[in-house]
Parts: structure tokens; sequence; C-alpha cells
């Protein structure tokens, strides 16, 4: 029986093309999303990848999501935790209301969803957990404190938890993409976009979703199981670290 992938933020953008390419790479997928309807549906419709609406930043949610995930398909194997937002503003304009979103969704969705599926893992001695962070949770990026703090927190989590899951064969590691053509992205002003950010980055373009999902299933396959740990950069050269 083929492998159970569950993704946040499954439906649009870059969790879009990771749940279709580990589908395509024989995964049994779930697709989690929070409310956009019209795009769940028409990915579902298009797909046929079974789509769960839950808010990652709720804990309660979050296990009953997955606890129908779990009747429905199966016990999650890989879990990757792609679901994010941006409030962005200068720190000086930054409300708590936009620190609190992004820190609850972009960090601690990490903490609610992976808790939920770890002693799953621990009992099966198997299990793959990729987390997107982003280049700005390594570099950190003006106008996205909020954002970069979460993002670099992810990095932490990823670290750390991987040294936890190694002794059970289950493996945590992170991918920072750079800047990649979604909503998210399209949504930066195009004079900010094409005088400021494509001209950072060396290869001279934004990536592509799939790009970022060819990485995944690189990440959740039986190939890569001495790696864990890590933080995958994939930003067409933008940044090292
Ligand atoms: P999009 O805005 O295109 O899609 C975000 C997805 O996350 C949607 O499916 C959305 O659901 C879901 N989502 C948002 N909040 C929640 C929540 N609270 N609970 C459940 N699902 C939620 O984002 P991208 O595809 O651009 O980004 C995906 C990930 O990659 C994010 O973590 C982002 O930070 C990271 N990243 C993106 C980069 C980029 O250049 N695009 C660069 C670096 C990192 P719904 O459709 O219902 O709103």
């Amino acid at each position: 029986m083929s492998r159970v992938a569950l993704v946040t933020g499954g439906t649009r953008g870059i969790g879009a093309a990771i749940a279709v390419a580990l589908s395509a790479a024989g995964y049994r997928v779930a697709a989690n999303y929070a409310g956009n309807e019209e795009k769940a549906r028409a990915f579902g419709e298009e797909t046929g990848i079974p789509v769960f609406k839950w808010d990652v930043s709720s804990y309660q949610a979050c296990s009953q999501g997955i606890d129908q995930v779990e009747g429905e398909i199966g016990p999650v194997e890989v879990l990757v935790n792609n679901a994010g937002i941006t409030r962005d503003a200068m720190f000086h304009k930054m409300t708590p209301e936009q620190w609190n979103e992004v820190i609850a969704t972009n960090l601690s969705g990490l903490f609610n969803m992976t808790h939920r599926v770890w002693n799953g893992m621990r009992e099966r001695s198997f299990g793959r957990i990729v987390n997107i962070s982003s280049i700005n949770g390594q570099k950190g990026q003006m106008g996205q404190v909020n954002y970069s703090a979460a993002k670099a927190g992810d990095l932490g989590f990823t670290k750390a938890l991987a040294q936890e899951g190694a002794a059970r064969n289950i493996t945590v590691n992170a991918i920072c993409p750079g800047y990649i053509a979604t909503e998210m992205v399209r949504a930066i002003p195009e004079k900010v976009l094409n005088e400021k950010i494509i001209p950072q980055i060396p290869v001279g373009r934004l990536g592509e979703p799939e790009e970022i999902a060819r990485c995944v299933v690189f990440l959740a396959s039986d190939d890569a199981g001495f790696i864990t740990g890590s933080t995958l950069a994939a930003n067409g050269g933008q940044y090292f670290q």
C-alpha cells in the first residue's frame, strides 16, 4: 500500500504543486486549506486529491482534521508543513495582531500539526516531516519581522526535532524557498518585484512552485533517509548560509 502524505496549505501555490507531485510519485495525498473554498474545490476537482479544511493555527482543529484524514485515508507517514501567511508592515507600524497571526500560523502551526502525527510515526518507526520555511527566515527581511522570526523559528524546530526523531527513522527537514511565483509573491507591487527583487536573484527569475515540490518529493523518499535536520535552500542563488 502506498504511503499517506498530508500537505497543509495544499490547495494552491507551492502546496498545490507539492500535493500534485507527491500524488504523481505514488503517495495517497490529502491537501489541507484554511478557507478559500473556490480554490480548494477547483483543485480537488482538477486533481482528484481530497481536500480538508481546518486552521493550522488551532491545536484542536489540527487534531480533529488529522483524525478525519487518518480515518478516511490512513495514518499520516509524510507531513508537509507548508501553510503560511504574510502580514507585512514595518516594525514601528506592526500591530500585535499582525505579529500574533503570523507566529500562530507559520510557527505554532508546525507544533500543532506535527505533535498530532508524531506518536504514530514513532510507533510505526517511519516518518517524514518537511517544513517549508523561507529565505527570509535565513537572512531576515525588512517589513517582515514577524514572518522572518516565525520562519527562523521553523528552522530551530526542524533541527531540534530531527534529533528526537532520528532513532525512530523519522526525518525532519526544512526547505527555504526564495521568491516563488505564487499569489503570495504576486501580491508584491510589480515595480518592487522587477526593480528590487528579481535583480537580486542570480538566475534572473522567480522560482516555480514545481521546483520546490521536487525537493519535497526527494526529502520524503527512502533515498533521503540519511538526511535529517537539514535546511535545503532553493532560491536561485540569492542567499547562502
Ligand atoms: P499561498 O498564499 O499561495 O498559499 C497559502 C496556502 O496556505 C493556501 O492553501 C492557504 O489556504 C493555506 N493557509 C494559509 N493559512 C492557513 C491556515 N491558518 N491553516 C491552513 N491553511 C492555511 O502561499 P505560497 O504557496 O506562496 O507559500 C507556501 C509556503 O511557502 C508558505 O509557508 C510560505 O511562507 C512559503 N514561502 C513562499 C515563498 C514564495 O515566494 N511564494 C517564498 C518562501 C517561502 P487558503 O487557500 O484556504 O487560503
